[in-house]
């Protein structure tokens, strides 16, 4: 049987392969991208009782109203702009799906997309599955900032949209109100559409603010703006997130959702309405916290810093002075012989450049990270 490809990603995703990989070498996985701790009990008390109470038939399509008021009133309150409920908010099962379901609704054979790489493994496959052919930039270590005149320079007539990611899977690096106005200025007398993953939007550290493309009024207009509950509620497994765009761009992603899924997961979309009405810790600090003890005992290991995570879940760091593998076999090697799983940076590049670089997820209980030191004090 012939098979079509539909993108060129070669075997399966390396999330999945690490955390299996840990599983199987009980090693401590700081691989994957999730906390290790409980959620909030008001947020599961309030997905039992939703299933309790009788809501487990199928939801309005955009999204329950109670959940996109919510979602509404949490974005005026974060970023102080007015969104639309009913014609700019569609709840969403996750924002990978968000990412996949936006490029489809614009793309189509023949189009280009510009992605910025290190990048989520999930954004190249999508432009592919649509016919469309992904333009590549790298970003450079240490800083992985954007240098905006290479933007500038991949444009051309077929580019149709830039996917953008602050803060950053996997570097940590944020951008700054500058950057979405460099931005701004490149795509100003063109069609282009702005795809902006913001799933890690609560995780900012060092007293840093996150400037989401909400707030730039120019850019807010051709954007869509994906966001994950899963990042900010620390329940990734619900798989639960969203998209905000304009009305037209809100129409023509739930041309393609109401064929997709149609809708979302109904006790937990009433769960998420009641609990974003709860006072809750700043996410930031609890997981800046985790950020620094988790530096701090690194100190103590051969591995080298070349920059602090300034937001996300995730630390890079780098095995120099340990030793000179490519990283995805460090990777193994590491997760094998030292019982502690991470992510090789080079997955996030279609071409497997490797910087020799791993990615660390810090998003767990103290004592989950001090046990994965102490296993990598033992190195030499
Ligand atoms: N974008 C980035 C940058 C991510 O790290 C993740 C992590 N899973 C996602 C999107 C997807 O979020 P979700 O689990 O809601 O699909
Ligand atoms: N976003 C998470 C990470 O980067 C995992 C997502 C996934 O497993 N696809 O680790």
């Amino acid at each position: 049987m012939q098979l079509p490809e539909k993108h060129s990603a070669t075997g399966t995703t390396i999330f999945t392969v690490m955390s299996a990989l840990a599983n199987k070498h009980n090693a401590i996985n700081l691989s994957q991208g999730f906390p290790d701790f409980h959620i909030d009990s008001r947020l599961s008390g309030a997905l039992g009782a939703a299933t309790e109470n009788g809501f487990n038939q199928y939801a309005p399509m955009t999204g329950l109203p109670e959940l996109r008021n919510a979602i509404g009133a949490g974005i005026k309150d974060r970023y102080d702009v007015d969104v639309n409920p009913d014609t700019e908010i569609t709840v969403t099962p996750g924002a990978t799906y968000a990412i996949y379901t936006a490029f489809t609704a614009i793309l189509s054979p023949g189009d280009e997309a510009i992605v910025l790489e290190p990048a989520y493994d999930s954004y190249i496959p999508n432009i592919e599955m649509n016919g469309a052919t992904a333009v590549r930039i790298s970003l450079s270590a240490p800083s992985f900032s954007v240098d905006w005149q290479q933007v500038k320079d991949a444009i051309t007539t077929r580019t149709k949209a830039i996917i953008v990611n602050t803060p950053h899977n996997p570097t940590g690096a944020i951008w700054t109100k500058d950057d979405w106005t460099q931005l701004a200025e490149i795509v100003r007398d063109t069609d282009i559409i702005i795809l902006s993953d913001e799933v890690y939007e609560q995780l900012v550290f060092d007293g840093a603010q996150h400037h989401s493309v909400l707030q730039n009024e120019e850019l807010r207009a051709r954007s869509f703006v994906l966001f994950s509950f899963g990042k900010v509620y620390n329940n990734t497994g619900w798989k639960m997130g969203y998209c905000i765009a304009p009305p037209a761009l809100t129409q023509a992603f739930r041309r393609i959702h109401q064929f997709l899924c149609f809708t979302v997961n109904t006790p937990a979309q009433y769960a998420l309405a009641q609990h974003l009405g709860n006072k809750t810790e700043p996410l930031n600090d609890i997981m800046q916290g985790k950020r620094d003890y988790f530096l701090k005992l690194l100190a103590e290991t051969p591995f080298t810093i070349h920059a602090p995570a300034r937001g996300s879940y995730f630390q890079v760091a780098s095995y120099e002075r340990i030793s000179d593998l490519p990283d995805k076999e460090f990777a193994e090697w590491l997760t094998i012989e030292h019982g502690v799983a991470t992510i090789p940076v080079s997955a996030f590049y279609s071409s497997g450049k490797d910087d020799r670089l791993i990615r660390f997820c810090f998003a767990k209980k103290e004592e989950t990270l001090a046990a994965a030191v102490e296993r990598l004090k033992g190195i030499r």
